[in-house]
């Protein structure tokens, strides 16, 4: 948890500002566009988005778009979507790595010329028996020497599209008895004739994030360059580049990449699951991408506080899932308004109730914000209740309805359970209750008490509703946790998702719009979901209202 030291990264950019290396602060979150954004994105850009306020500085957005075979312009408007959802702006400032194209390349061709680069015809699979291991040094290619003007040409041809895809490349020409494998003569530029999403056919070489990473950073003056501890290793190759070219320095720092419970967040596996119909998409609501949790209901505030609340740290750790449910939970108690539901009806006839009568009872929409006013909701002689609410013989501890017993029914008044209707097979179909006409809002003029509240719905006037329930996508804590020849997807959680049918709630609910969050009262948070349509309701659980989170953190 955060306190009110500053972090290791806000303590460099200090000291930064305070020795004049830089006049200002400007960050960059740079995605490649090759997935949907996923939880631990947002944890990178929170970070980038506040520092550069807390600075008086700016972030820019830059796609990272080097690769053309897995980038695609669906998940460009996601990407930002998604970030203007979270809460940020990057202005005008909306950049692309291949807007570089034709820098990089004027940079590569000047490496070339300083006799730091070279065209290397060795097969990819002959590179890599070259670079030798982290125990034995590299090779050195046979073309590492070649003449500066043949290495001109050569490139020039590559970028002419004179050469098939694979039969060269450009190679820094640095080290190959480097200890560190990135130094090792890394590739500059490959040959792929494919298409690009923004560039076209423009080009058939294309720069590897290696080279052009530092490149964009530095072009667009970049000052602190916030990246994953995966990066740590290649930070003296991209210092090493913009030392050759004398240009803007950036200051790389690394940080822990966000780790969740019970989920997985590369995209390669999200890909898989998507593209292998585990899920119903990058937005079904189990998944943890950005799109994911919003069509779930969580509030971007929430993920903002959760990726703010646990700072950045230089070693890999998981934090629970729980902690961010907590989150939304505190937020959505704030603003959600409440309403009733009845998720698996059980239908209850108030005997005593006079026929064809129907009242309206006042309900507050929510207590922890009075602003929001009051509602009427309809009570009249048949309702329904939670099955859940019932039980025939019921066990210790169970203080809901049973054969005989009192129980408040939340605004409206007290009822006792007379009979219990089964059918031939002997399941319970309905309940006769009486009802007291005096404990009217909730209270008995006597004084008597009763142990429990329970929610419901008139039975002719509320709506039908689908109510989709979800679990963790995964069963273990570390769904990458399997035995030798397993896969993560044998961690998928069979009852990831339930989908109820039949479920009734309160007649305000009728034109509750997709985005739209609720309290249902005794059963959680739950959100409108984009599948409602012509007046029949979809509704996605978000959290349950029990917070595991107070419990985890007693235990710590
Ligand atoms: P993945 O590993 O999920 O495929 P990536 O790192 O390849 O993600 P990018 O599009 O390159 O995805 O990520 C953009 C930025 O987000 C990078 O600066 C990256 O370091 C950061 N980032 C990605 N995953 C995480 C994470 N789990 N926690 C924190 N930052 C992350
Ligand atoms: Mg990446």
């Amino acid at each position: 948890m955060k306190d009110n030291k500053k972090d290791f990264i806000r303590e460099i950019i200090d000291k930064d500002l305070e020795e004049g290396r830089y006049k200002k602060v400007h960050t960059r979150f740079p995605p490649e566009p090759n997935g949907y954004l996923h939880i631990g994105h947002a944890k990178a850009i929170c970070l980038n988005f506040e520092i550069a306020k807390e600075y008086g500085g700016k972030c820019n957005l830059r796609f990272d778009d080097t690769n053309p075979t897995k980038e695609e312009e669906e998940y460009v408007l996601s990407i930002k979507e998604d970030i203007r959802w979270l809460g940020y702006d990057w202005e005008e400032r909306e950049f692309y790595a291949s807007d570089y194209f034709e820098k990089l390349y004027e940079m590569a061709v000047e490496l070339i010329k300083k006799g730091k680069a070279y065209v290397c015809e060795l097969t990819p699979d002959q590179i890599r028996e070259y670079r030798g291991t982290l125990t034995e040094p590299g090779k050195e290619s046979p073309y590492r020497n070649r003449p500066v003007e043949e290495n001109l040409k050569l490139f020039k041809e590559m970028r002419d599209g004179k050469h098939p895809d694979g039969s060269m490349v450009l190679r820094a020409k640095i080290d190959m008895a480097s200890s560190n494998l990135n130094m090792r003569d890394p590739v500059m530029y490959r040959i792929i004739h494919t298409s690009h999403h923004r560039t076209g056919n423009k080009w058939c070489i294309y720069p590897t994030y290696d080279w052009a990473h530092g490149q964009s950073d530095s072009l667009e003056g970049i000052t602190h360059s916030i990246c994953t501890l995966e990066f740590q290793d290649h930070r003296p190759l991209y210092d090493w580049f913009i030392e050759q070219l004398g240009i803007h320095h950036p200051r790389q720092i690394e940080f822990a990449r966000l780790n969740l419970t019970y989920t997985v967040m590369s995209k390669r596996k999200l890909l898989e699951l998507v593209e292998g119909g585990y899920v119903k998409g990058w937005d079904d609501p189990r998944m943890p991408t950005l799109s994911g949790m919003r069509r779930r209901g969580y509030p971007p505030s929430a993920i903002r506080k959760f990726c703010n609340s646990i700072g950045v740290a230089k070693t890999e750790s998981t934090v629970d899932i729980e902690l961010l449910e907590h989150f939304v939970r505190e937020e959505l108690n704030k603003t959600a308004e409440r309403r009733m539901a009845v998720l698996k009806p059980l239908k209850v006839v108030i005997i005593n109730y006079p026929e064809g009568k129907t009242e309206e009872l006042e309900a507050i929409n929510n207590p922890e914000n009075l602003s929001a006013g009051t509602r009427k909701i309809p009570f009249s002689k048949v309702i329904y209740i939670e099955r859940d609410d019932f039980m025939e013989n019921p066990v210790p501890k169970f203080y809901r309805l049973a054969p005989g017993r009192e129980v408040r029914l939340r605004y409206a008044y007290f009822i006792r359970c007379v009979d219990v209707i089964k059918d031939k097979e002997g399941n319970i179909v309905e309940l006769h209750c009486t009802y007291d006409p005096d404990t009217r809002g909730g209270d008995a003029p006597d004084g008597r008490k009763v142990k429990a509240t329970l929610h419901w719905v008139s039975a002719e006037n509320s709506f039908p509703a689908e109510v989709r329930l979800y679990e963790y996508l995964f069963t273990k804590k570390n769904p990458l946790d399997v035995p030798e020849g397993g896969d993560f997807k044998d961690n998928l959680n069979p009852n990831s998702l339930t989908v109820l049918t039949g479920c009734r709630i309160e007649p305000s609910l009728a034109d509750a719009k997709p985005g739209m969050v609720f309290q249902f009262e005794r059963l959680g948070y739950f959100c409108v979901d984009p599948d409602t349509k012509n007046g029949k309701l979809v509704f996605n659980r978000t959290v349950t209202l029990k917070d595991e989170w107070e419990k985890i953190k007693k235990s710590l």
